[in-house]
């Protein structure tokens, strides 16, 4: 297979090389973060380390405090707008994004620098490169450009790889299907759940991916889990193969992405997302006992983003739950290690629903505010029309003395709150008292079968 490099020299560096490199890397940012940035100075102090103190990962990972969003959001309230963690000049924030729907629970800052900004637009790159794209190739951006970071350094990349990009972010899945067709795109970006519903709708629209989208060669993915039997559905219907990336917000952006390999083997068994070992330090720890898991298991994401200059995010605990694939599994021969392809998920209840972050905690809030609820039931699943759908059952106290009308009347309102205050779309129904499981420790109303059904 021809190998696609966007920098010869790291792409061919041993792993020791790359790892040197990376460690280098990270001493720059200790001192500069200690010497330049309160939050993360007041944090060492209280844990009693500088950076004189780190001299090997195993140092990094005993002795430097991990970060979480909790710590993010307070330290943002206590210290408005951008937290005592702006590591520059007030006057020298060039972008201020914010993390994706954190419904109820708050919503990170994230300033940049101009270099920040310049920085995290060339981790597309990468993807665009090993997925098999060329310059002047098309690519349809579907996601909306807006506070969150996502479409915007998607935009930048394919800029900065001069891709000839088309954003169909505001128009509706028929008119994309119609830009497509037009315009014949060699890419398009979407996560397995619209992935699902653009083929849904393009195979009932009568669309002929050969016929209709002839110069199609990659699909890029992201975000979600799923299963390889779902995965060669798609490629078959789109005639072209499927790649993914990982990243976030608090990593600067996109930072491990499938090789030319793609996201399975001859054997059909998962590959590798390589990770960008010179830009972003990532370490997949045990949830139990902090340490890093060996290849093939699966443990907790830590990022630490080596080049940022406005928020350096140092240990950053991001509740994504994947397997760690060391480098020497890919056959591609580069020094990257990285995580397992179509497994990520998350280790706290927030759930994605209908492309929106939903913390389960906020749909509590607005249920049991009604005191004659007692329990409810949360599903999310795609119908027979491949669309994401959100299904509430709700029991009422026995002792509920409203009429069936006024309870259906009341069941809709608190739909019409759920959707004002969090974006999210539900449908409530009643079911009889003493049909849903109810809890005695943490609570587990929402399963997620989305997967059932592609
Ligand atoms: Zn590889």
């Amino acid at each position: 297979m021809e190998r696609r490099y966007v920098n010869i020299k790291l792409e061919k560096a041993t792993r020791e090389e790359i790892l040197n490199l990376q460690f280098r890397r990270l001493k720059e940012l200790l001192e500069r973060a200690y010497h330049t940035n309160s939050f993360y100075r007041d944090l060492y102090r209280k844990h009693n380390v500088t950076p004189d103190d780190i001299n090997s990962l195993g140092d990094f990972r005993r002795k430097i405090p991990y970060i979480t969003k909790k710590d993010l959001l307070k330290d943002q309230d206590q210290f408005p707008p951008y937290g005592s963690r702006l590591g520059i000049p007030k006057n020298e924030v060039a972008l201020s994004s914010l993390t994706s729907g954190t419904s109820g629970i708050g919503q990170e800052v994230h300033p940049a620098s101009s270099f920040d900004v310049e920085a995290s637009s060339t981790g597309f790159i990468w993807q665009c490169r090993w997925a098999g794209l060329d310059p002047f190739d098309r690519l349809f951006i579907m996601n909306l450009i807006g506070l969150p970071l996502g479409g915007l350094w998607i935009l930048r990349g394919a800029e900065k790889y001069l891709l000839q990009h088309f954003q169909v972010g505001p128009d509706d899945s028929l008119k994309r299907l119609k830009l497509m067709k037009r315009f014949s795109p060699h890419c398009f970006i979407a996560v397995p759940a619209y992935l699902n519903r653009l083929s849904f709708l393009a195979e009932e629209n009568g669309y002929d991916s050969k016929r209709d989208f002839p110069d199609l060669k990659v699909i890029l993915t992201a975000t979600e889990a799923y299963t390889l039997s779902w995965l060669h559905k798609m490629e078959a219907f789109w005639g072209t193969r499927i790649f993914e990336w990982y990243g976030s917000t608090q990593a600067a952006g996109s930072h491990m992405f499938s090789c030319e390999n793609g996201v399975y083997d001859h054997n059909d068994h998962r590959c590798i997302l390589h990770n960008l070992e010179h830009r972003v330090l990532v370490e997949v720890l045990d949830r139990n006992t902090g340490d890093p898991v060996r290849s093939g298991e699966e443990g907790e994401i830590y990022v630490t983003v080596l080049f940022r200059q406005a928020f350096p995010s140092i240990r950053f605990k991001t509740e994504d739950r994947a397997k760690f694939m060391d480098y020497n599994e890919c056959d591609c021969g580069r020094p990257f290690a990285g995580i397992e392809a179509g497994t990520i998920a998350r280790y706290d209840d927030m759930i994605k629903m209908k492309a929106v972050n939903v913390w389960p905690e906020a749909v509590d809030a607005i249920i049991f505010s009604i005191s004659d609820i007692e329990e409810y039931n949360g599903k999310v699943w795609i119908d027979e029309k491949g669309r994401e759908q959100v299904s509430v059952m709700v029991e009422f106290k026995t002792k509920c003395s409203l009429s069936l009308v006024e309870r259906t009347a009341l069941l809709e309102k608190i739909s019409g709150e759920i959707r004002d205050n969090i974006g999210v779309s539900m449908l409530l129904k009643e079911v009889a008292y003493g049909s849903l499981p109810h809890f005695e420790y943490k609570p587990r109303r929402w399963t997620d079968d989305r997967h059932k059904s592609i």
